[in-house]
Formats: C-alpha cells, sequence, structure tokens
C-alpha cells in the first residue's frame, strides 16, 4: 500500500517512515518521488483548510491517498498572528531571518510574561477521488525569547523556547524535538486512524 506524503522535505517523510514503521505493507513516497504535480494555493483560513486542500488535490493529482500537513505560530499577544500566514509573515517570499525579525519588531515592549505562544500542526488524509478522511491535531506550548538561540530546525525555532526545558526549539536535537513537537503529537495521533481508514477507503488505491 503506498500513501503519498504531500512534501518535498525528505526530513518530514524519513520522520514520518519511523513514526508509521509499524503499519504493515505501507510504502510512504513523498512528491520528490513523483513525477512533477500542480502547485496547491494555501489560501485556507484555517489549518485545516489548508491541509484538506493540499490533501485533496494531491491525492486527485496523483491517483495515490494522501497525507499533508499545515503548520504555523500562534502568539497570543499578536491574537494568533501569524497563524496560516507563518510562512509569509512578511511577504509571499519571506526567509525565515525576516520573519524571525518581524516578530520580535512586533512584539517589542511586550514583557516575557505576556509573550506566550503555541506551535500547531494539523495533519489530513484523502483518497484520489476527492474525499477527504480523518484528520489530528498536535500543539506545542511555548513562548517567544527576546532574540534568537540554538543553529538547528527552521522557521520560527529560535525564538520560540519551550519553557520546561529553558531551551529554545533550535537548541533541541531532531529528537528532542521530534518528542514534544505539534507536528510530532499530530502524526502520533493519525497512527490509529490511518490503520482503520487504509483498511476501509484507502484499500482499492495506492496498491503496488
Ligand atoms: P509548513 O506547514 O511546513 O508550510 O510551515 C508553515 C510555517 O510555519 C513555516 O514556514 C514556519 O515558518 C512555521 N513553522 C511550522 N512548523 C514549525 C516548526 O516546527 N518550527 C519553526 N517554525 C515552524
Amino acid at each position: 500500500m503506498r500513501l503519498l506524503v504531500a512534501t518535498r522535505n525528505r526530513g518530514k517523510l524519513a520522520e514520518l517512515t519511523a513514526l508509521f514503521a509499524d503499519i504493515p505493507e505501507l510504502r510512504l513516497l513523498c512528491l520528490a518521488d513523483l513525477a512533477p504535480l500542480p502547485e496547491v494555493v494555501e489560501d485556507g483560513e484555517t489549518f485545516l483548510a489548508n491541509a484538506q486542500k493540499k490533501a485533496r488535490e494531491m491525492a486527485i493529482a496523483s491517483g495515490l491517498p494522501t497525507l499533508a500537513d499545515d503548520s504555523g505560530l500562534m502568539v497570543d499577544a499578536l491574537d494568533g498572528a501569524p497563524g496560516v500566514y507563518s510562512a509569509r509573515f512578511t511577504g509571499e517570499h519571506a526567509t525565515d531571518a525576516e520573519n524571525n525579525a518581524e516578530l520580535l519588531r512586533r512584539l517589542a515592549g511586550v514583557p516575557l510574561e505576556s509573550r506566550a505562544a503555541r506551535f500547531r500542526c494539523v495533519l489530513a488524509l484523502a483518497t484520489p477521488d476527492g474525499a477527504v478522511g480523518p484528520h489530528t491535531r498536535g500543539e506545542c506550548e511555548g513562548r517567544i525569547v527576546f532574540e534568537p538561540r540554538g543553529d538547528a530546525g527552521f522557521g520560527y525555532d529560535p525564538l520560540f523556547e519551550v519553557v520546561s526545558l529553558g531551551r529554545t526549539m533550535a537548541q533541541l536535537t531532531s529528537a528532542e524535538k521530534h518528542a514534544l513537537s505539534h507536528r510530532g503529537a499530530a502524526a502520533r495521533a493519525m497512527c490509529e486512524p490511518l490503520v482503520d481508514w487504509l483498511a476501509r477507503d484507502g484499500a482499492s488505491y495506492g496498491v503496488g
């Protein structure tokens, strides 16, 4: 049984492959394994809407059952921003450094106790007939520090402190991050629904 993971990121694929290793006869593919598929415009107002849109469009285009994710950062003092705009906080082709600088600028003068934030990730499934399957959600609580610390990870990791550890996400090993991250939580929650869904709805697709 083949399942397409709607990402080009082989790191994400490797994480999910490890996590779903106990599911018999499941083979995960990513977009880099297939002929180019049309880009999906992520214009939904929620992480769920974007994840389901990505899963549906990629499943229809590839003919394979598909798992897609959408994620981002929500900062309380900014009323939940940047949220679904996390990747393009400062524009369509924004770099991580530009987005991080903008986050610090908007939080200038906000004291540490008011800098609570969380990462959220939604994972969603769809079949090539366009039907969406189960979805799961994971969150990771923390706060935005005053200057970047650490070199690991990506995105807002250097500014996002896991309070119980006193370290930013960029100061964690990838195994430590995966154990407590929003993406790890959503993926662990997906194991059981995925097995049921593949048996029920995915069985006629993705074989071979
Ligand atoms: P995507 O869902 O992988 O496209 O991520 C959307 C954006 O949210 C990324 O470009 C990052 O800015 C931010 N983001 C999502 N997950 C993380 C994370 O684990 N660490 C840091 N930033 C993240």
